[in-house]
Parts: structure tokens; sequence; C-alpha cells
């Protein structure tokens, strides 16, 4: 068995965005030479989600309303959290709701997706460094 690991670097300008990862990941794939097995993508901090949906405006749009609206940013004070002189209690819990990770199968050297599936790097508390994790295992 084959096995392929490999990190992106995010380091997004805003506190809370959305980015398409699928290229970066179809990349990796290509790079390791697995034609059959399993991708794993998963975020290397707390504050950030990798999840897989569709690749449509609205319904970043929609995430974004939906996310607030569940763990609001302001005022920071309302998170037990933010004790510790944090302020990012609302981006934990963001996090946990879109997830640490996603599984894609690897099937004749593709990622084998659903329809309209693509790979979503979720950042909840950017404008610093952060890593994505990529670990590919099959033959
Ligand atoms: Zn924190």
């Amino acid at each position: 068995m084959k096995s392929y690991r490999k990190e992106l670097v995010i380091n997004t300008k805003e506190r809370v965005e959305l980015i398409n990862i699928t290229d970066q990941v179809e990349t990796a794939l290509a790079e390791s030479g697995i034609k059959e097995g399993l991708c794993l993508v998963n975020a290397m901090h707390i504050t950030a989600s990798v999840f897989i949906n569709d690749h449509e405006r609205g319904l970043w749009q929609d995430y974004r309303n939906w996310l607030e609206k569940l763990a609001p940013h302001e005022p920071t004070s309302q998170y037990y959290h933010n004790l510790t002189g944090e302020d990012n209690g609302d981006a934990h819990l963001k996090r946990q709701i879109m997830g640490r990770e996603v599984v894609v199968a690897v099937t004749g050297g593709k990622l084998d997706f659903g329809p309209w599936e693509q790979i979503f790097y979720g950042e909840f508390d950017g404008r610093r460094r952060k890593r994505v994790l990529i670990k590919i295992i099959g033959e």
C-alpha cells in the first residue's frame, strides 16, 4: 500500500471565508500516483472546517448567515471560552457544526464524488497562517 501526505497553507484576508480546495486536493491525488484508495482531508486547526457540498454562491451566503445566527461573533463577552482572553469562542462552535474532515473514495485515480460535490475549507478565525492536511492511502 502506498501513502501520500501533503499540507496546504491557507492565510485568509477575512476572519470568515469559505474556499473551494477541490483543485488542490485533485493535484495532491495526481502527485500521489494512487489510483484506488481513500483520501482524507482535514483542517489542522480547531477554528476551521473541511466539508463537502455544492459550489454555489447563494449556499455560501446561507452558511454564513446560518452560522452567524447559531454562534454570533459579537458580543464576544457571551462566550465562556473568551474569558481566556481570546475572542474566538464563536469560531470553535462554527467549526464543530461544519466538521473537521472529509474522506473521499479514490477510484480510477479520481475523487469519486457524488453529483455537485466539492471540497471546501471553512475559516472562522482567519487572518493568520493555517494548514489543511491531505492524506491519501491506497494503491
Ligand atoms: Zn479559542
